[in-house]
């Protein structure tokens, strides 16, 4: 028969691979939290008219990369291609303006869109992000690009550029419409097919195409800078002033759109060197309108969205290396038949208090030692060996050699003094 496989695009994660993505995620926790935010989880599917009414029927994530399927009674579900969406739909149902005036809320979690499978890009990939819902201020388009740089500086990752730009607003945005439409339509026989068609329902979304034929024309596209209303420009620059004051170098990219329509005024990614083609690490924005457009009362809000497999990936090619503080393990191992019995009982003892595992069979000393090496343990505990009297245990440092005869009467206290001489292995480091 032939084997079942992992979906293409798709990854197991286990070992040292899933001890770096432990890392990475207490991480966001510890920073997020620290600043202020809470974590927020939402469902992995929702209704498709979610997506689409948010991120624009016109956007490539709506129009090619949805994971879309009818239920069992003909509804229309997505898993979801990002975070924003469902954040902001949780923060309408739950009401969550009544408890509070400026909600903040982080999130950790899969992300699905049919992309072509590549480095960097997966179908099943992983992001962590921030949203801040209710105010307006530019004081929170700069925490949230602060909250993201600190999260990548946390992990050791420096060499960051952070890219600003804005895509304006209602009052601001329809007039460069008109401006890009009238120089696209200029160039229409240099474009794709699909911007040709984007032209005519949504000119923005060509600054966004992934086509190659594309480029030359978006580059030299005119700027929405340019024409920004007062107060979209006043906002503009009232957040870079804030990143300013904060030491959070940035550089002013005029054709910075992103691949989603709900954005107003600020719009930013931040990119590292290393990543090549696909060199954000994550971005995000303003959207100031997404609430209304789901149905809701008017609520300003912005956030920044990760992509985790590019963060890992940067962090491995540079040789970061990530390592949790370890806790001391605990290996038990019986050495006759009898004392197999005793496994059991002393490790659930055991780990009241230590991680601690354990053999169900008798085996040889150099075996034991062996596993004990490969699993990291710190102390080995044998059982009904020759060296231990009824009632007691021997006692092994793996990393001094040295040991002892304990009673298992006073068990936990021996090993509390022992453990209380061993230095902390493997503390979080950088090299
Ligand atoms: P977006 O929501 O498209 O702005 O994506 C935000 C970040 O998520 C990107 O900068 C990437 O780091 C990551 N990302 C987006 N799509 C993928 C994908 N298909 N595979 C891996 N990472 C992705």
């Amino acid at each position: 028969m032939t084997r079942i496989q992992a979906i293409r695009g798709t990854k197991d994660l286990l070992g040292d691979e899933l001890a770096r993505w432990r890392f990475l995620e207490e991480t966001v926790r510890a920073v997020a939290e620290r600043s202020g935010y809470e974590e927020i989880r939402t469902p992995i599917f929702e209704s498709t008219d979610l997506f689409s009414r948010s991120i624009g029927t016109d956007t490539d994530i709506v129009q090619k990369e949805m994971y879309t399927f009818p239920d069992r009674k003909g509804r229309s579900l997505t898993l979801r291609p990002e975070g924003t969406a469902s954040v902001v739909r949780a923060f309408l149902e739950n009401h969550l303006a009544r408890e509070r005036p400026i909600a903040k809320v982080y999130y950790i979690g899969p992300m699905f869109r049919y992309e072509r499978p590549q480095k960097g890009r997966f179908r099943q990939f992983h992001q962590f992000g921030t949203e801040v819902l209710g105010p307006e201020d530019a004081f929170y388009d700069a925490e949230t690009i602060a909250v993201f740089h600190s999260i990548l500086g946390s992990v050791g990752l420096g060499d960051l550029t952070v890219r600003l730009g804005s895509v304006g607003d209602e009052s601001c945005r329809p007039a460069y419409v008109e401006r890009l439409s009238a120089y696209l339509r200029g160039r229409r026989e240099d474009l794709s097919e699909i911007s040709r068609e984007r032209l005519e329902r949504n000119p923005l979304r060509v600054l966004d195409s992934k086509e190659e034929e594309d480029r030359a024309v978006v580059r030299e596209a005119p700027s929405i800078l340019e024409d920004l209303c007062d107060s979209c420009a006043k906002h503009l620059d009232e957040v870079r002033r804030a990143l300013d004051r904060a030491g959070i170098p940035h550089a002013l990219d005029a054709g910075l759109v992103r691949g989603l329509d709900y954005y107003t005024r600020t719009v930013f990614e931040i990119h590292h060197d290393r990543l090549g083609a696909q060199s954000a690490l994550g971005g995000g924005g303003r959207y100031d309108r997404l609430a209304e457009d789901l149905g809701g009362p008017r609520t300003p809000g912005v956030g920044f969205s990760a992509g985790m497999e590019r963060i890992v990936s940067v962090a491995e090619e540079l040789a970061i290396r990530w390592e949790m503080p370890r806790e001391l393990r605990i290996l038990v191992a019986p050495l006759s038949e009898r004392a197999s019995e005793e496994v059991l009982p002393i490790l659930l003892r055991l780990r009241a208090r230590w991680r601690a595992d354990g053999s169900a069979r008798p085996r040889n000393l150099k075996t034991v030692l062996k596993q004990a090496n490969r699993e990291g343990a710190g102390l080995l505990l044998l059982l009904g060996g020759e060296e231990s009297a009824p009632g007691s245990a021997l006692v092994k440092r793996l990393d001094s050699g040295e040991q002892e005869n304990i009673l298992l009467d006073r068990l936990e206290e021996r090993i509390e003094e022992i453990a209380s001489r061993i230095a902390a292995p493997g503390a979080a480091r950088k090299e």
